[in-house]
Order: C-alpha cells, then structure tokens, then sequence
C-alpha cells in the first residue's frame, strides 16, 4: 500500500474515534491555557518573534561558517565532532562509539533527531539497550510506539492509558495516581542511569561561539543521562545553530513559552566539554554528531529552506485543525503537523510525501502562532503547486481538475445544467473521495445568478 493509502486510511479511522478526540482536546486545553497565560509575561511578543526568526535567517545564509565555527571551538574544548550525511552515517558513528568502548546500556533523554535515525531500534539490533528517560518517552517506548507529539510524545494517553501500561508491565495498581506512576518511573531509570555506559541526547541549540550544545527539558532527565555514563553523545541537525550564547537569553524562553507555556523549561543546560583534568564530575569523552540527512537538499531550495529556521516547540501541531483530528501517527513520519507537512518531502523523497500536502485547510493558523515567523501554509501550497508542476498527481485527478476548471471559469457554463444534474454529478465522481462519513454538499436547484435574474 503506498503512503498516501496508507494515510488516507488511518485519517479516515481515527477522525471519528471520540475517545482520541477527548484525550486530545483534554490536553491540548492544559497547553492553549498555558500558552495564553504566558503570552502576558512578553513585552512585545510580536518584536521577539521577528528577532528570533531574522536570528535564524542571518544563520542559515551563514550556516557553514557557524557550523565550523562551532566545530572550532568545541574541538578546542576537547570535544569530537562527527558529520553524519546520512541517518545510516550517524548510526555507524555511534555504534562505533558505543562498541568500542564496550558498552551495553545507553540512557537517552528526549530528541527527535535520535527517532529520524531511529537510534532505539538500530542499537537493539546489536545488542545494545536504549532506554528513553523523559517520562513521555519512557511510556511510549513501554508501549511500543513512537511519539506522537514533537514536545509531547505521549499526548494521546490519559491517565487510564497509562495505569494501564504500568499494571500490564510491572504490576501496578491500575488505580494509582499520576504521582504514584512518576514515581515508579523514577525509581526504575535511577537504576538505568547508574548502571548505563553512555548518555545520548539531542540538542534545542548549537552556539558557535561558545563550542557548546543546549538541552531543555523540564524533568531533569537529561542532566541526569549526562552526568552518571563515561561518555556524552549528543546528536543534532545542522540547522539547529545559532551564533551566540548572548541568542539564547531570548531563544530560551521562546521555545518555552511556545512548547508548553513556560517561563522557562525548569532545567536548562549547556554542554561545552567532557570532564578537564582535575575535575571530579561529569562524562569522559563527549561527542557532538551533526546531521544533515536531507537537510542540504532542503537548504538548497530556496523557496522552503525557511522551514530550517524551525525549532521544534510543536506551536504549529497544536493549533492544526487537521492534526487535532487526526492525530500524529496518521502521518507516519518522524515530524508531524505542518512543520512535518512541509519539511520531510524535502527530507525525504518528494514523491511519497507530498500527499500530506493535500491534508491541510490552508487556515493558516500555523504561521500565525509559528514563533519563528515561518509561512508553513504559503510553504504547503507551494509543496501542491510542485507536485502539479511535477505531474506527480494522479492523471485522474489532473483531468478532473481540467475539467472543474474549464466549467467554472465561466458563469454560463456553471448554469448550463441544473441544480439536480449538478447533484447526480458529484454524486457519481465525488462522492469516493468525500468520505463516507460526511455529508455531501449541495447544489441549489437553481443557481444565485439565476434567480437574481429572475428577480
Ligand atoms: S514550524 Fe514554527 S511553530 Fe512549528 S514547530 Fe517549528 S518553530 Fe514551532
């Protein structure tokens, strides 16, 4: 079955299943009370918003030169910096760097670059345990999902779901509280942190000037996955830099008050070396992965390469109508929502993706909340007119397209045939691809223009 299939089938399922939509609409409504509460504590939310977005596009026109700069300096540091082109080169380099330091067991806090590679899944295959530490993650891995979400992977369960998940894997009673589980969780990664050889992470930013990599979080989780293993791996994509430490007083916040509401994520941290001689504390060797994987081939489309400036608060998820009512998985791609919609054709290969394209209003409620001033609407129209231009739409679809436009481009041609043909017609082509849930629309018997006329 090909993706879109693929997709059009999960959509159809899951819109109308009202458990998701209440679990979904119950969360959500905790994160648009939070957002909007923080949206008071800005001065001038709308100048910090086009700060930060030119920040990232004065970036991006000078990307190599950030990126080896950083390179410079956090090789300075002591650290080793490993270019991944591909998600199969990042996943040999920390395999390599996992076996030859005999280890076993890795704890890893939260990162979407990490499921793009699919870390977990590569590091089982040679025998390696991967466990995931942000308490989001921790449940959906149990579960054996992927995240839903790209700040909240475990949106789509209640507080059942996952009393559940802990009575089904380690007995626990199904009417426990949500402390109670945090607490379970807690006590089971506190023998995985001590006992893990290397801690992954992403990273939210690259600075090049300081050599150094930022992780925010809001459990601790991190610090922890860095601060018990030997070894530090940190992966991120390329487009994650920014120039300066100074950047992050006001990117901080931003990612923050977009991804949760938040002042601030409760823990915020900066990772520039592995442990200097004389020190006590801290890991032994830490690497810095690059990623690229796709991102060259976006960067060098001029009209998309905006959609780098992303810095994954999930702002624009949430406030997709389509995402609401259908969920991330429906989508099946590591980027869900618009930003996903737009980015991973590019990513990815063109032609498989770019049906999600079709699955949006147009509403442009994304590039209105996006904190990066990224016009992902105008972007998902320009992913349709590509693939018009392309031909890549089915050559029914193209000639029912002809055909809608040549009749309604002209008044008189719309009202050569009544309401009722009119109705009989879309009866019999469209009624397929409406779905078999929703009403068909209707046709006056007579059109405005004629019974204006008659009036
Ligand atoms: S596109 Fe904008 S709103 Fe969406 S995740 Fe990226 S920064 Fe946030």
């Amino acid at each position: 079955m090909s993706n879109k299939s693929q997709f059009q089938k999960a959509a159809a399922a899951i819109a109308f299943n009202e458990n998701h939509r209440k679990t979904i609409r119950f969360n959500m409504g905790k994160y648009y009370a939070a957002v909007n509460a923080g949206k008071a504590r800005y001065k001038n939310l709308e100048a910090a918003r086009s700060r930060t977005a030119n920040i990232k596009r004065h970036t991006l026109e000078n990307l190599a030169d950030y990126l080896q700069e950083f390179e410079k300096n956090f090789t300075n540091n002591g650290g080793t910096v490993l270019w991944a082109s591909t998600d199969a080169d990042a996943v040999r380099f920390i395999s390599q760097i996992l076996q030859e330091n005999n280890v076993k067991s890795v704890v890893k806090s939260k990162s979407m670059t990490t499921e793009e590679i699919e870390l977990n899944h590569e590091l089982g295959k040679i025998g390696i345990e991967s466990v995931e530490t942000d308490l989001g993650e921790y449940i959906v891995q149990l579960a054996g999902e992927k995240p839903y979400h790209i700040v909240t992977p475990a949106m789509h369960k209640s507080k059942h779901d996952v009393a559940e998940l802990f009575h089904k894997y380690f007995d626990f009673p199904l009417d426990s509280t949500a402390e109670e589980m945090t607490a379970l969780a807690r006590e089971k990664l506190r023998e995985k942190y001590l006992s893990a050889g290397a801690g992954i992470t992403g990273a939210n930013f690259i600075i090049a000037d300081k050599g150094a990599i930022c992780v925010t979080e809001n459990e601790g989780n991190a610090i922890m996955s860095t601060a018990f293993p030997d070894i530090h791996i940190a992966i991120a994509g390329i487009e994650k830099i920014i120039p300066s430490m100074r950047d992050l007083a006001l990117f901080w916040p931003h990612l923050a008050q977009h991804g949760t509401g938040q002042a601030i994520s409760s823990y915020s941290s900066m990772f520039s070396a592995a442990q200097k001689d004389g020190e006590t504390h801290g890991p032994k060797k830490m690497y810095v992965i690059l990623l690229d994987n796709g991102r060259t081939q976006l960067y060098n489309k001029e009209k998309f390469n905006v959609a780098l400036s992303c810095i994954r608060c999930g702002a624009c998820l949430n406030a997709c109508p389509i995402y609401k009512n259908i969920g991330g998985y429906t989508y099946n791609t590591t980027y869900q929502g618009p930003i996903g919609t737009v980015i991973t054709p590019h990513l990815k290969d063109f032609n498989s993706y770019v049906h999600l394209s079709s699955a949006c209003s147009l509403c442009g409620a994304c590039s209105a909340v996006c904190p990066q001033r990224i016009p992902l609407h105008e972007l998902i129209l320009e992913n349709r007119k590509v693939a018009v231009a392309q031909k890549l739409t089915p050559p029914i679809e193209r000639a029912a397209m002809k055909g809608f436009e040549c009749i309604t481009s002209k008044g008189q041609r719309m009202d050569c045939v009544n309401g009722t043909v009119k109705n009989t017609a879309i009866a019999l082509f469209a009624k397929h691809a409406w779905g078999k849930k929703r009403t068909m629309p209707r046709f006056a018997t007579q059109s405005f223009r004629k019974r204006n006329r008659k009036k």
